[in-house]
């Protein structure tokens, strides 16, 4: 968490389902100013939730057959006239064309659903604006997180939050009744201030996942370097030999497992230096640097990527046998056997090694499947904590101690061949035991006895050297209170 948002309350915005009741808002009139796929698609799902829509358009003879039969579609300043709550669909660069119905507009609520092109485009919010061009009005801002797509087919799919801010409490409690009633889940955003922040939402690409893909991405890169030397250059080099077929698939494929085991093991090096931290410091109430703050919320976005890696590497070796060059390798060793009048090829250490590591891959492909699934907010919200919390910290844990065993009968006794070092570089799948073995090893300290009561302890609130009072009842019976350090 960053330093701003450190200052942020914790439970700031709150859904407010629990407030509202149903009923009053359906039935009434509601404005709708504008005629485009917004506005229809608005328009449709008031009249699906059982109100009564009137449409403010410049051209209402024209756009009339656009709208459900149920909505009336007439004049700006006749839509406005017959409600009190409107909806204002028209983009920002035209809020000033609405002007003339200042007057017609006085009292009423209006909900600014725009959206902008970029990030913070303009000074204030396009809410604001609304606000300071019809100060007679109360403005609402919401609903511009919903697509026009979703409004008409309804809030059974995707997102249902509508985020609503406005400065008077009646007109928000208004507009969430109404997002209530069309079957959306209105959340309080406080005041007007918060309308740049609505406004910013659907402008956002991926932001919880941009550090995650950069790091898969910064991983990726190092490895394929590493193997493409090893496996493409080195041969070149030493024996003129051509291997730039390798590049597509085996380069490839030997690149993303390393990427998907490192990547795994970085979703549980934070909470490793997190413990370390806390049993350093002996309390949980230190913060931790936001670096570490940071990477504790990645966690998440860092483990779905390590499965997308895994799951690609599992579907690049079911395809490797289907490569023409696969085929001539094979027909050659079998020529060579032929010439040679070798018989028996069959080295029982290398079955068994390959037939475990094959074995133990899946079942560490499913298990981070099952990681995956898991981290559904569809199916997280079905589990209580200690189911969650088991899935993903000890079956996770589980998923890596299972890929340590695949990357090591993988690699085998490579590493003791000197012909595995090429130019001196270790064979990759060393490189990539690094941190997933500090992770394992961390994790084994952590739960020995000593070690473990401690860490519990200062999870349940101990504090290392803090005073605490406790109350003891005295030799009269009374109750008398005395200071002692909780380390005692
Ligand atoms: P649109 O299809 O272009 O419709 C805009 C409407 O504004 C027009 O149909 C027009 O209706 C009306 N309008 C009023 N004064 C106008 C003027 N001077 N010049 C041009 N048009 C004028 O746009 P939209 O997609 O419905 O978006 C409308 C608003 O909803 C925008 O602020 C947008 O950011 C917001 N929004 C849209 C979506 C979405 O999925 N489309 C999602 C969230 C938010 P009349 O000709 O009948 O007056």
């Amino acid at each position: 968490m960053s330093g701003g948002d450190m200052a942020k309350p914790l439970l700031g915005h709150q859904s407010m389902e629990g407030d509202l009741s149903i009923t009053p808002a359906a039935g009434r009139a509601i404005g709708v100013l504008g005629s485009g796929d917004f506005a229809r698609s608005l328009a449709i799902r008031l009249v699906c939730s059982g109100f009564k829509v009137v449409v403010g358009s410049r051209n209402p003879k024209r756009k009339a057959g656009l709208f459900p039969s149920a909505a009336e579609v007439t004049f700006q300043a006749d839509a406005v006239k017959k409600t009190d709550v409107i909806f204002v669909a028209v983009f920002r660069e035209h809020y000033s064309t609405l002007c003339d119905l200042a007057d017609v507009l006085a009292g009423k609520i209006l909900v600014d659903v725009s959206n902008n092109t970029e990030i913070n485009h303009h000074k204030e919010s396009n809410a604001e604006y609304l606000a300071s061009l019809f100060p007679a009005c109360t403005v609402v801002k919401g609903f511009n997180v919903v697509s026009a797509w979703t409004l008409q087919s309804g809030a059974r799919d995707g997102n249902k939050q509508v985020l609503i801010c406005s400065n008077s409490q009646e007109a928000k409690r208004t507009v969430a009744e109404i997002a209530q009633v069309m079957g959306f889940t209105p959340v309080d955003m406080g005041c007007m201030s918060s309308a740049r922040e609505i406004e910013n939402i659907p402008l956002r690409l991926l932001p919880a996942w941009k550090i995650p893909i950069f790091l898969a991405l910064g991983l990726f890169l190092c490895f394929f370097t590493y193997n493409l030397i090893r496996q493409v250059i080195h041969p070149y080099i030493r024996e003129q030999k051509n291997k730039l077929y390798k590049i597509p698939i085996e380069v490839v494929n030997t690149t993303l497992p390393c990427v998907a085991y490192v990547m795994l093991s970085l979703v549980y090096l934070p909470g490793v230096l997190a413990a370390c931290s806390q049993l350093y410091y002996g309390t949980k109430y230190r913060r931790f640097p936001d670096w570490l703050d940071q990477w504790l919320q990645h966690r998440k976005q860092i483990g779905l990527l390590s499965f997308f890696c895994a799951a690609l590497h599992a579907v690049y070796s079911l395809c490797l046998p289907m490569r023409r060059s696969h085929r001539y390798q094979l027909i050659e060793t079998a020529v060579k056997q032929a010439v040679e009048k070798k018989m028996n090829i069959w080295v029982e250490e290398e079955v068994w090694r390959m037939e475990i590591y094959i074995s133990v891959g899946i079942i560490a492909l499913g298990l981070l499947s099952l990681l995956a699934i898991t981290s559904l907010p569809s199916i997280a919200n079905s589990l209580n904590w200690r189911e969650f919390s088991f899935i993903q910290s000890t079956l996770g844990f589980i998923a890596l101690l299972i890929s340590t065993l695949h990357t090591l009968t993988y690699g085998w006794s490579r590493a003791f061949d000197e012909n595995q070092y090429k130019f001196y570089l270790p064979p990759t799948y060393t490189l990539t035991l690094l941190v997933p073995c500090t992770v394992i090893l961390a994790k084994v300290i952590f739960s020995l006895p000593c070690i473990r009561q401690r860490l519990l302890r200062i999870r349940r609130g101990w504090e290392k050297g803090r005073y605490v009072k406790f109350v003891l009842p005295s030799a009269t019976g009374e109750y008398s209170s005395r200071e002692t350090s909780s380390n005692v």
